[in-house]
């Protein structure tokens, strides 16, 4: 109640934050990588043909060598133990969103009452963890409850510290006793493996003999709230469902766009210094940290790794994020929307693909050779995102992430490309033939050999693109901050595998059938933007004009989670995810399954929370003061002064407003859902919703009636400008 929230009030004032961080002498150099089993560690521990074989799977994708797990496995258990682990986990990624662990002890009883240390490479290499608390969308039958965890050698093991005891924690795959996935991990290490595959060939076209391993990367900048802990334990809708469901917009919002990169406050330093003194022991490379738009929001973007590390190190940040918040009197938000009205948060996903030999193949580059190989590989993410924008607005789809697209804040629902006005004028030139000028230098150029050289950084930025490229990388900025970059980045991988072959297929044939390479690759790059320029909007994606003209270019505008989870199982879609070997319809099916199943917990969950707070939080507060006004009328009367209603109608419309809104809402709860995960999502979305949104505004109208001492629910400015 009110009580509750005003001590809250009392207990941030007088709080003072756990002093940091790096020790005296101890610099971030020797504390980075300090936890990780990483390649150095191995080199010095591991025999050197053992080591020569995990780094020739690690760095030049060779099938494991299932002989060396005994050996990695003793000297990952022995170099734990001297880090003061007890215990060892595999860790894994559920459709759940969540990482999930199952620790087990190093000790092993001997026979004669003692124990002995043990950590054999099977226990490494496999695990056994019950399934049946995890989402499978069908894949499990229900007496089958066993899924297998497995090693996943690309991505390093790590000893996690905690008051309570260390653990050394294996990434792992999580799969079902038929190998199904049941997980995140597994299908991004599919769609790598088929995505190198088809860079590769098209590496060979450019005279690169014996590619090496082509793999992708992403570099995910995280955005998230910040909010005392005192605040955010009086607020159950924050603490149950991540984001208000109540609160009026505060009298100063960020109107005044004062936060962005604005000093951040000590007590938010001195939590970042820490989260990124516990990052570096695990080896993620931190990096950039400012503050975002809204206030109370924040942003950390760590150097972009290999997709697969750089996902399980997102997981980790993310636990990372919360478990030192907690440390430090706060509670870190990775809701898309946690607050009405103002900025919610992204998860912008930077994509790039390249190998050791090449480096970045996004990268424009300067000759003329190597931009016509540039081209090739821009090309084919263009054709990816124009055929498949569907599939990457359903990778993005939740009920959370809903909040945000389309929200004139996040780019829309409708996927796009934004070139920027160098690429676009050079794609524009391909199109129209190849014969182009080069505006820049004012001279002629003829043919792919000549075309001009970008350079590395355009000037304009377009931050209302969904799919932009920046410079030497492209960056997809729907994704949800909530979300695992898992799902996006599987999907990118795949997409550009097909559109990969396709290229590859396109000029060996021609090149076999004797055409000259440079005009094979002209003309396919000629088709391609003919066939999918559509895609690409330089203007702005904010604008109402772009929903029309979008419509007219044939793109979807998938605006909602319902909208966009059937193109999972879109005949395109299916065929795809097959030939790729990414999943079968099966695990499609069961996918597009759990988003909905999830969507419809979800809402739930929400609805019933509105629900709760609304009838024993808000009507008893509105209540009372609705009271003390009539009994102030009342006392005004029997002075013989003629009292003023309209002050009781101020709260009393809006207090019978409340009413009816809870009791609708209450019917639609109890109304028929249906059985099936699609009815029960629908249900939600054009039943719960629509009552949840009348319970609110009823609700906060009243909040900018009822007296301040009586309001029980921490206020938007309190937990936004309280730091
Ligand atoms: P901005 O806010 O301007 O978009 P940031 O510096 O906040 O950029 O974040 C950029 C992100 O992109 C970082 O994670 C960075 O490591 C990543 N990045 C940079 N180059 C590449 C690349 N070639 N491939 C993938 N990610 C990249
Ligand atoms: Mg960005």
């Amino acid at each position: 109640g009110n009580a509750v929230r005003l001590q809250a009030i009392k207990d941030v004032e007088a709080y003072v934050p756990p002093a940091v961080s790096f020790t005296a002498g101890e610099t971030p150099g020797e504390v980075f990588g300090a936890n990780v089993f990483s390649k150095a560690v191995m080199q010095k521990r591991l025999p050197k043909s053992v080591y020569r074989s995990v780094i020739a799977t690690i760095d030049h994708a060779a099938p494991l060598d299932p002989l060396v797990a005994d050996a990695v496995a003793s000297a990952m258990k022995d170099w734990a133990m001297e880090k003061g682990a007890t215990h060892y986990a595999h860790v894994f990624y559920p459709l759940t969103g969540l990482t999930a662990e199952k620790h087990d002890s190093f000790l092993e009883p001997a026979g004669d009452g003692s124990a002995l240390a043990e950590f054999a490479g099977k226990t490494l290499t496999q695990g056994e963890p019950d399934a049946s608390s995890f989402p499978s969308g069908g894949l499990r039958n229900t007496f089958e409850a066993r899924g297998y965890t497995g090693w996943d050698v690309t991505s390093p093991a790590y000893v996690l510290e905690s008051p309570n005891g260390n653990t050394l924690c294996i990434p792992t795959v999580f799969v079902s006793m038929n190998g199904d996935a049941l997980d995140h991990k597994t299908p991004l290490l599919r769609s790598q493996q088929s995505m190198a595959r088809h860079a590769e060939r098209v590496l060979r076209l450019f005279g690169h003999a014996t590619p090496d391993a082509v793999v992708s990367y992403c570099g995910a900048e995280q955005e998230y709230f910040l909010v005392d802990r005192h605040f955010f334990l009086g607020r159950p809708d924050l603490l149950n469902a991540g984001r208000t469901l109540f609160g009026a917009k505060p009298p100063k919002g960020q109107e005044f766009d004062d936060h962005y990169f604005g000093a951040i406050p000590e007590r938010v330093l001195g939590y970042m210094l820490d989260t990124e003194r516990e990052l570096f022991k695990l080896g993620i490379p931190a990096k950039t940290r400012h503050n975002e738009v809204a206030p109370g929001q924040f942003e950390i973007a760590p150097m972009f790794e290999r997709a697969n590390v750089a996902a399980d190190h997102q997981q980790l940040l993310m636990t990372t994020f919360k478990r030192i918040a907690q440390k430090h009197g706060m509670e870190c938000l990775f809701h898309e929307k946690p607050f009405e009205g103002i900025n919610g948060s992204g998860k912008h996903v930077n994509f790039s693909l390249g190998n050791a030999t090449e480096g970045n193949l996004l990268l424009p580059g300067d000759t003329p050779h190597e931009n016509a190989q540039f081209l090739v590989f821009c090309a084919a993410v263009i054709r990816a995102v124009h055929r498949y924008g569907g599939l990457l607005r359903a990778s993005v789809a939740s009920a959370s992430n809903d909040h945000r697209l389309g929200a004139n804040e996040a780019p829309p629902a409708i996927i796009s490309i934004f070139l920027g006005d160098q690429l676009a004028d050079v794609f524009d030139q391909v199109a129209k033939g190849g014969a182009t000028s080069s505006k820049e230098k004012g001279t002629l150029m003829i043919g792919v050999d000549t075309l001009p050289v970008l350079p590395t950084d355009p000037g304009d930025r377009n931050r209302t693109s969904p799919f932009a490229f920046t410079g030497n990388r492209f960056e997809f900025r729907a994704p949800g901050s909530m979300q695992s970059v898992a799902g996006p980045m599987v999907t990118l991988n795949t997409i550009m595998a097909e559109a990969l072959d396709h290229i590859a297929t396109e000029l060996e044939t021609a090149v076999a059938a004797g055409t000259e390479f440079n005009a094979a690759v002209q003309k396919l790059l000629e088709e391609i933007i003919t066939d999918h320029g559509a895609v690409v909007f330089n203007g702005d994606g904010y604008s109402e004009d772009w929903q029309v003209e979008a419509a007219a270019r044939g793109l979807p505008d998938l605006r909602t989670t319902l909208d966009a989870l059937p193109e999972l199982i879109s005949e395109s879609a299916m065929e795809l995810f097959s030939t790729y070997e990414v999943f079968s319809h099966r695990e499609m099916h069961s996918r597009y399954e759990i988003g909905l199943e999830h969507y419809a917990l979800s809402v739930g969950v929400e609805a019933r929370l509105t629900l709760e707070i609304g009838t024993t939080s808000v009507l008893p507060a509105a209540v009372r003061h609705q009271t003390e006004v009539a009994q102030n009328l009342a006392a005004l009367k029997a002075a013989g002064v003629d009292p003023d209603l309209s002050v009781l109608a101020e709260v009393s419309v809006p207090l019978a407003e409340l009413r009816t809104a809870l009791s609708a809402l209450r019917t639609a709860l109890a109304g028929d859902a249906g059985t099936s995960a699609l009815e029960e999502a629908r249900h939600a979305q054009d039943a719960l919703l629509p009552a949840m949104a009348a319970v609110r505004a009823a609700a906060d109208a009243l909040e900018g009636v009822v007296a301040d001492d009586l309001w029980p629910l921490p206020t938007y400015q309190e937990m936004l400008f309280v730091l």
